[in-house]
């Protein structure tokens, strides 16, 4: 039975491994680079009126990913997606995973104000009452798949017929098929015999998408402390730093007085660019500066954590092709994500059925 490695354990990585549950494969490992849901992180030192902070790496759920404080595993922030949006009309096969998710409470209707949201007509905005990751987290555990963390794959080489992918800790492992669903830009850092796999016109394919750059902020407050704001969530038109700032609880209708609230700030693309490479302390700093100008009332969190999204949301998928790209046949190597497609839910779901379909037709 063939062995499979799905790369990436984010929402195409998780829902692709589950579609691929009862084909007649044999085990199917997933591998992250990022550290397990809940796994430690290196505080970084103090700053902003004593306020202790850190800078996270790639957090589990890929860019659905939820941080806790760390002084209560309870408070917790969605860092990256903040909702899902379905459009009815047009979602075809993708329904039955919304019905899934909402008959599982994975998703619930979000009904916060969100002041300057543009809703599309025939639209509907879910949150995920658990955190976003909760979504990646399901489909991981409905695959069966084995998921391992902090496997950061860094070559993928053809030895005897098979691939053998070597990660940055733990010796090289071989597979029959392997999936990669990481941002296309890393990708392409992949090295080995991968490298002169992919020929001229897929590279070329594959150079081209782009992806946007973002800060986002998570502040985690004690329970009992109260943000006296009218909304859940607002999109900034007029500042240079600042895009988005969501009372996270309230976005997620989770509000309790014996867990304190949460705030998430998503940065302007343009903020995020011109500080991919700054000084983490000096960025954070930057942000909650023009944090305090939009919002003066905000308290003191009792912590905060800065994640720097390289690859955020992509501007320009990966062009020709239909979800996914075969870069060997025998053994199969095949790329998705949505780098392939757009970056939302129904991105991840068309990218991850493309996939799984393609190597049930291989086998
Ligand atoms: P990812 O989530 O990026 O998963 C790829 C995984 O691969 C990661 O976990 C990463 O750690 C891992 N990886 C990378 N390289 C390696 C390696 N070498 N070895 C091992 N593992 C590796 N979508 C919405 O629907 N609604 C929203 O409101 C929304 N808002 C967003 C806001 C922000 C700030 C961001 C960043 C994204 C937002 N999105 C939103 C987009 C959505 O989050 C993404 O489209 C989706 O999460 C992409 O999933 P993916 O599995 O394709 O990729």
């Amino acid at each position: 039975m063939a062995r499979v490695l799905v790369v990436g354990a984010g929402l195409t990585g998780g829902v692709c491994a589950a579609l691929l549950r009862g084909a007649p494969l044999g085990p199917i490992a997933v591998w992250d680079k990022a550290r397990g849901a809940g796994g430690p992180g290196a505080w970084r030192g103090v700053a902003w009126r004593g306020v202790a902070w850190r800078l996270t790496g790639s957090r589990a759920g890929g860019r659905m990913s939820t941080s806790r404080s760390p002084r209560d595993a309870a408070c917790t922030a969605d860092l990256g997606a903040q909702y899902i949006t379905l459009e009815r009309e047009r979602a075809g096969p993708r329904l039955s995973f919304y019905e899934e998710l909402l008959s599982h409470g994975i998703l619930k209707p979000l009904t916060a104000p969100i002041e300057g949201m543009v809703v599309k007509e025939g639209s509907c905005n879910y949150v995920a009452p658990q955190g976003i990751s909760s979504v990646v987290k399901y489909y991981l555990k409905q695959s069966g798949a084995d998921v391992f963390y902090e496997q950061h794959v860094t070559h993928i080489s053809l030895r005897d017929g098979k691939w053998e992918v070597s990660r940055k800790m733990g010796p090289p492992e071989q597979f029959d098929i392997v999936i990669l669903t990481m941002p296309v830009p890393q990708i392409l850092q992949l090295q080995g015999d991968i490298v002169n796999i992919i020929n001229e016109t897929q590279k070329q394919q594959l150079e081209s998408a782009s992806y946007s750059s973002r800060y986002a902020l998570g502040l985690f407050y004690e329970a009992s402390t109260r943000i006296d704001v009218p909304w859940a969530a607002q999109y900034i038109t007029n500042n240079p730093c600042i895009r988005f700032i969501s009372i996270d609880n309230k976005k997620r209708n989770i509000e309790s007085p014996e867990i304190g609230p949460s705030v998430v700030v998503h940065t302007t693309v343009t903020f995020g660019s011109e500080h991919l490479d700054s000084d983490p302390a000096e960025v954070q700093q930057l942000i909650l500066s023009h944090l305090e100008k939009i919002v003066p009332s905000l308290p003191k969190p009792a912590s905060i954590k800065c994640q720097k999204w390289r690859y955020s949301q992509v501007t320009k998928a990966v062009p020709s092709c239909l979800g996914q790209m075969i870069l060997h046949t025998q053994p199969l190597l095949i790329c998705g994500g949505d780098g392939f497609t757009s970056s939302n839910f129904d991105g991840c779901i068309d990218s991850a059925l493309s996939l799984a379909e393609a190597v049930k037709s291989h086998l």
